[in-house]
């Protein structure tokens, strides 16, 4: 239990400190991964407008969703709140940033009864073999801001 975020069913701050530090651990010059990390968009008019119960059922879904896409290794974590990272254990920039598209767009089309659409934005990255995980998640946390500032529901991938 003490892995996984109760709302979501998703794993945890806890697990993911435990996953990055081992990946990171176990990294060598010849394969790397990716992380995208992800944030619904305007999720506090969703609250606003529809009430924090449905705010919840928003989160579940979106969690459902990626769940259902990423198959074991890769992982999808709670961060907090709206934000989720995902990890993508054996794939570099390229095919996160395939994937995070992919994502991306099967949640902009989701169509659920009872619930408001909702959109999402990313920053993809990939690991550099030898940097710590605050240079790798800076770069993904810059990615995100990126998309952001470029009106949302769209992915930011940096080398
Ligand atoms: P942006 O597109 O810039 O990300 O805007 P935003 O509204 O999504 O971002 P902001 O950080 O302003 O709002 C996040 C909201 O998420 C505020 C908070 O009330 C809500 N929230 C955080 N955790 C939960 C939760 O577990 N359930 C629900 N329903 N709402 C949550
Ligand atoms: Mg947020
Ligand atoms: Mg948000």
């Amino acid at each position: 239990m003490a892995t996984k975020d109760k709302l979501t069913n998703t794993y945890n701050r806890h697990k993911w400190s435990e996953q990055i530090q081992l990946l990171i651990n176990l990294s060598d010059q010849d394969k790397t991964f990716s992380v995208i990390s992800l944030d619904v968009d305007h999720f506090k008019k969703v609250n606003d407008t529809y009430g924090h119960q449905i705010g919840d059922k928003v989160l579940q879904q979106l969690a459902n969703l990626l769940q259902k896409d990423l198959k074991i290794p890769d992982m999808v974590f709670r961060m907090g709140g709206e934000e989720f990272l995902l990890l993508l254990t054996k794939q570099g920039l390229k095919a996160a940033s395939e994937v995070a598209e992919r994502l991306r767009n099967e949640i902009e089309t989701y169509q659920s009864e009872g619930l408001p659409k909702f959109t999402v934005s990313m920053g993809v990255t990939e690991f550099h073999f030898g940097e710590t995980e605050n240079q790798l998640m800076t770069r993904a946390d810059e990615a995100l801001y990126r998309s952001k500032g470029n009106g949302r529901n769209c992915i930011t991938t940096v080398k």
